[in-house]
This record gives structure tokens, C-alpha cells and sequence, in this order.
């Protein structure tokens, strides 16, 4: 029996995961990820799906991130309607992430034709808050030790740590003599994270796909604390505004455990901090739901004053209308608010007003991909646009790796040697062409296996 598998995304890039198996009889798609960055990267939501979306049988889900399911939506108003299977706190992320992702896309169409600064007239939602209503209907929540079949297919999901309910998915392909396993990574976490726990090992992988975020750096773990401590006596002292750009759910709690630390040993002042989202409130709650996954304690998570998830002066911010009166804010105050690449959200007219004064100061804490605002940023443009204008950057812009929820690429290599054999194919996916180069160098130097980078919309014969 024949098996194929297509990259349809999250090939030497990091976003728009997707990734088709087909054999004789199933046709399954691991991740449906949205496509973020640039307009050269966006403009890719709009093509066609190169497979009928009626014709798969099932699609399984690695974790939430919306670079991992963002384009569920679209294809369930394109003709899907099969099973969605994913983890039990994949689900349950999902529940709030997709209307979420919806209501951005419709805010952003409307806004683009009152103001005319879309060149589409109109700007259309790539799909609607009742195409994210229809996509949760379909979910499957999944249990840890349970496998699921569909056809020749089996599939089930290890810790991978990156976030709540983020799995590595194992895929048995069960022929007549032989049986084969596919591992998908996903995206994996790191091994030391004070929140999180590790990815767990697998045993075993005939055919292997590896994500490379960071396949080519090295994490520093020590400038954690010197550069918050820093940054928010800075804010301090001068008044100012610390944004910090976020989706709700992982990221702010990573960075909110991390002030909160370092308000109680003394060392930072207490600055009013704002969680600027309509999600953010939930985020305690599902923490103490799936209490599984990370290392805190859930008694602790319950008690507002105690809780290691909050600083101790914590405002969460759900209104429009309350988080507009933070624009006039006078400082100092941290901000923190999504999308954590400033693609969208209500982050962009935080740095519509912010960015402009030197006092001010921007910290990413993930990933950003190429083409994206925050990348820019980072690169040090002194412009950037948002909602058709210029806005100047006088801000100070930092970056701090080490509070990635990504592996690095000495963790990568852990995780990989972890294997009892060498897969006869690995494939490094999700990641620029340069970092998923240094894992190809890397895995050949150390290890002595070879792996294949494959091109985007490329089909294999497994
Ligand atoms: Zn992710």
C-alpha cells in the first residue's frame, strides 16, 4: 500500500502548518494552521486548498496555536464537516481561541472598510464567527492514554510541552503485514521551564517530522531575571509604559509568573500590570483544569492572592471600552496583549500610541516570524505601518528568547537522540531555511543521521 505525504505549509517557514496523508483508502490532515507574516504569507489563506476539504476524513490536531489550527474555520465553510480530534485542553483552548480568531478576522474587514486602507474593496473576513461555531462542533477531545482509529489509521498523543494540551502525535499506518508510525513533533517545549513540563520521549518513529523553530540557537536561561529587573525599574523610575506583546493563554502566564517571582523576592517594584484580552480572565481556570500538564499548584492557582499567575497588582481588561482608556494612561504600567507577533488584536493601537515616545519600551517574549510587525521591530525599523499609517518607532525594543516556549536547539537534539533507532526519514519542518539548515548540520554532526528539508506544497512518497 502507497502512502503520501504533502507539506502544505510550515515548510522552511514557521507558520501555516499542514501536513496530508493519504494512502489507498484515508486521506487525513495533521494541523490546519493559519499562514502568518508579511502580505506574501497571508495572501497564501486565500489560495485554494489543494485537496477537496470534503474528501478528508479527519483532521488531528498537534496543539491550539492558531499557526496549528487557524484555518479549521475556512475549511469547514469550504465543504469539511468529518471529526476534528485534538487533546482534551486543545479543545478546550480552541473553544475560546477560534471565535476569538473570528471575531479579529470580521473587526479587521469591518475596520479596513470604514477606513479604506485595505486595498480589497471590501475587505472580506477569511471566515466568520458561525464558520468557528460550525469548526467547534466538530471537535473530538481526545484522552491521554487513549488511541483513535480511523481506517488503517491510528493515532495517539504524547506531552510535548510547548503548551497546554500540546501533544507529539503518533500515527500507526496499519498495512496487511507491516505496520508504520509517523511521528509528528509539533511543536516541542522546553525541558526546564518552570511552569511547563518537559516533552516526554518516544520510543520509536519509522518516519519522523521535526520542528525547528530554533534549530539554530542556544536559549540563555540567566538573562531572565537581569533584563526584567532592569526593564521594570527602568519603567519605574521613568514613568513610562512596558508593553508586552502576548496571546493570552501561555506566554502572559509564563511572563506573569516571572514578575510575580520577582516581586516577592524584592527585587522589582510593584507596577500596576494590565492584561489587555478578553481571554486572559479564563486563563487561571484552565490552567487549574488540565493541572496535568504544567508544574504549579493548583490550590495556589485558586487563591487570587497567592496565585503564581498574577503580579500583585493585576488588572484584567475585557472591555473595547476599557481598554481604549488605557492609550492615556500615564505610565508606569505594563501592558500586555495579543497577537504576540503584531499581526493584529488590540496590541496594534497599544503601539499606535506607545511606540512614539522614547521613553516607552516594547519586550517580546515568542517567536517572530519573518514579515511580521514584530519582527520589524526587532530588525530596528524606525517605521512601522498599522491600519494603512506610518507610525514612527522612538521605543526601546528588546527581545528575551529565553521565555520561549520553544525548544532550542541543543534540546532539539536531546529530544531526537531520545529515539531507540534512527527514523529511515526525518523531515525538518517549521522553521526558517536558516534554523532548519542548523538542525539538518547539527543532527549530521552529532549524531551522524541525515534529514531532508522538504519544500512547501511538496509531495513524498513514504
Ligand atoms: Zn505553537
Amino acid at each position: 500500500m502507497s502512502t503520501w505525504l504533502s507539506f502544505l505549509g510550515a515548510a522552511r517557514t514557521v507558520t501555516g502548518s499542514r501536513f496530508l496523508l493519504q494512502n489507498d483508502t484515508e486521506r487525513v490532515l495533521v494541523d490546519c494552521g493559519l499562514f502568518q507574516g508579511g502580505r506574501k504569507m497571508k495572501a497564501l489563506n486565500w489560495e485554494p486548498f489543494p485537496a477537496e476539504p470534503a474528501s478528508l476524513d479527519a483532521i488531528l490536531l498537534t496543539h491550539a496555536h492558531i499557526d496549528h489550527t487557524g484555518y479549521l474555520p475556512r475549511l469547514v465553510s469550504e465543504g469539511f464537516d468529518g471529526p476534528i480530534y485534538a487533546t482534551q485542553a486543545t479543545c478546550a483552548l480552541l473553544e475560546l481561541l477560534l471565535p476569538d480568531a473570528a471575531y479579529l478576522q470580521e473587526q479587521d474587514a469591518a475596520y479596513a472598510n470604514k477606513t479604506g486602507y485595505s486595498r480589497h474593496k471590501p475587505a472580506l473576513p477569511l471566515f466568520t464567527s458561525i464558520d468557528a461555531r460550525d469548526t467547534l462542533e466538530l471537535l473530538h477531545p481526545v484522552d491521554d492514554d487513549e488511541s483513535i482509529n480511523i481506517g488503517t489509521l491510528s493515532a495517539s498523543w504524547m506531552r510535548s510541552g510547548h503548551i497546554l494540551g500540546a501533544g507529539i502525535l503518533q500515527l500507526d499506518v496499519n498495512g496487511q503485514s507491516e505496520s508504520r508510525r509517523i511521528v509528528f513533533s509539533g511543536d516541542l517545549g522546553r525541558y526546564d521551564s518552570e511552569i511547563m513540563k518537559p516533552p516526554e520521549q518516544v520510543g520509536r518513529a519509522d518516519i519522523l517530522l521535526v520542528e525547528s523553530t530554533y534549530g539554530g540557537r542556544l536559549h540563555t536561561d540567566d538573562s531572565i531575571r537581569s533584563v526584567l529587573i532592569d526593564f521594570l525599574n527602568d519603567v519605574a523610575d521613568e514613568k513610562s509604559v512596558l508593553l508586552i506583546p502576548a496571546f493570552a493563554i501561555g506566554r502572559t502566564q509564563q511572563i506573569l509568573f516571572w514578575i510575580r517571582k520577582l516581586q516577592d523576592e524584592g527585587s522589582v517594584p510593584d507596577l500596576p500590570v494590565f492584561i489587555d484580552s478578553p481571554m486572559a480572565v479564563e486563563a487561571s481556570h484552565i490552567y487549574c483544569q488540565f493541572g496535568d500538564d504544567h508544574n504549579l499548584d493548583v490550590n495556589l492557582l485558586m487563591d487570587e492572592r497567592q496565585c503564581p499567575l498574577r503580579c500583585k497588582e493585576t488588572h484584567f481588561i475585557k472591555e473595547v471600552e476599557e481598554s481604549k482608556e488605557l492609550n492615556t494612561r500615564p505610565g508606569p504600567a505594563i501592558i500586555i496583549s495579543a497577537s504576540g507577533m503584531c499581526t493584529g488584536g488590540r496590541i496594534l493601537h497599544h503601539l499606535k500610541w506607545r511606540l512614539p515616545d522614547r521613553r516607552n519600551r516594547v519586550l517580546f517574549i515568542g517567536y517572530q516570524a519573518e514579515g511580521t510587525r514584530g519582527r520589524h521591530l526587532l530588525n530596528g525599523k524606525r517605521s512601522i505601518r498599522i491600519h494603512g499609517k506610518s507610525v514612527p518607532v522612538h521605543a526601546g525594543i528588546a527581545q528575551l528568547d529565553a521565555l520561549s516556549a520553544h525548544a532550542d536547539m541543543n534540546e532539539l537534539i536531546t529530544w531526537i537522540t531520545g529515539f531507540q533507532h534512527q527514523p529511515s526519514d526525518i523531515f525538518i519542518v517549521h522553521g526558517e531555511l536558516e534554523s532548519s539548515r542548523a538542525l539538518q548540520e547539527e543532527l549530521g554532526r552529532r549524531l551522524g543521521w541525515g534529514a531532508k528539508l522538504p519544500n512547501q506544497f511538496e509531495t513524498i512518497q513514504l
